[in-house]
C-alpha cells in the first residue's frame, strides 16, 4: 500500500471510530488534510465548531489565522499536512481529556508513519506533549529539536494567539523563522546517511533531544 493509500484508510477509519466518548457528540470526525508525502505537518488540538461542521481541519477562526501565518512564511496551506491530536470535537471546545488522547493517538502515529514529515510543528500543549512531556511552551516555543531524524518545532496554538493578543507577536516571530528551519533540515537531512533516513520508528514522549539549532 502506498502512502496515499494508507492514509485514505486511516481517514476512513476514523470517521467510523467509536474508540472513545468524543464519537457520540460530533457531527463530522476530521482526520486532517494535505498531501500524504507532504514534508511539513502540523499538529493541532482537536476540532472546534466549524471544523466539526465540515469534517476539515483549521477552518475557523484560529485556521485563518494559521493561512495567514503559513502565507507570510512562504508556505502554501495545499503543501503541508494539517491534522489534531484528537480527530473528533471535544464538546464546547473543553481540553480533551487523557483517555480520548490515548484512545486517539494511534491514528496520529499511523499518519506520522505513513507521511514521515521532515519537520512537525506542534500548536499548543497537548500536541507539544507528544514529544516534550514536562515542557513549558512558554519556554520551548519556537525551540527546533531534531528528534530521529525529524525537526520538531512546537509553536503556541493560533488560538491562544487570538485569545491573547500578547501572544500575537510571538507565534508571528516564531513563523517567521519557519523557512530558515525547514532549510536547515532539508540539509541536515540530506547529510544524514540512509539508515537514518529511512528511519520511519515513532517518536517517543521525552524523546532524547539530539541537537538545537
Ligand atoms: N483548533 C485546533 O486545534 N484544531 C482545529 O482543527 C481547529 C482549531
Ligand atoms: Fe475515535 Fe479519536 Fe474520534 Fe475518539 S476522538 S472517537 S478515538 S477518532
Amino acid at each position: 500500500m502506498n502512502s496515499e493509500e494508507t492514509m485514505r484508510e486511516i481517514a476512513a477509519k476514523v470517521s467510523q471510530c467509536k474508540k472513545c466518548e468524543l464519537s457520540f457528540s460530533r457531527k463530522h470526525a476530521v482526520p486532517g488534510e494535505g498531501p500524504a508525502n507532504a514534508e511539513i505537518m502540523f499538529i493541532g488540538e482537536g476540532p472546534g465548531f466549524h471544523e466539526n461542521e465540515q469534517g476539515r481541519p483549521f477552518v475557523g477562526q484560529a485556521g485563518k489565522f494559521l493561512d495567514e501565518l503559513l502565507e507570510k512564511s512562504g508556505f502554501k496551506r495545499q503543501d503541508v499536512f494539517i491534522t489534531n491530536v484528537v480527530k473528533c470535537r471535544p464538546p464546547g471546545n473543553r481540553d480533551p481529556q487523557e483517555d480520548e488522547l490515548y484512545a486517539c493517538a494511534e491514528y496520529l502515529e499511523q499518519q506520522i508513519a505513513a507521511i514521515n514529515p521532515l519537520v512537525v510543528i506542534t500548536l499548543g500543549r497537548f500536541s507539544m506533549a507528544r514529544y516534550f512531556n514536562d515542557a513549558k511552551i512558554s519556554h520551548i516555543h519556537g525551540h527546533a529539536s531534531w528528534l530521529r531524524g525529524k525537526l520538531i518545532i512546537p509553536m503556541y496554538h493560533p488560538a491562544a494567539a487570538l485569545h491573547q493578543p500578547v501572544l500575537r507577536p510571538t507565534i508571528e516571530k516564531d513563523f517567521s523563522q519557519l523557512s530558515m528551519l525547514v532549510e536547515k533540515a532539508r540539509s541536515t537531512a540530506a547529510n544524514q546517511s540512509p539508515a537514518a533516513e529511512s528511519d520511519k520508528t515513532d517518536e517517543q514522549n521525552n524523546a532524547t533531544q539530539l541537537s538545537f539549532f
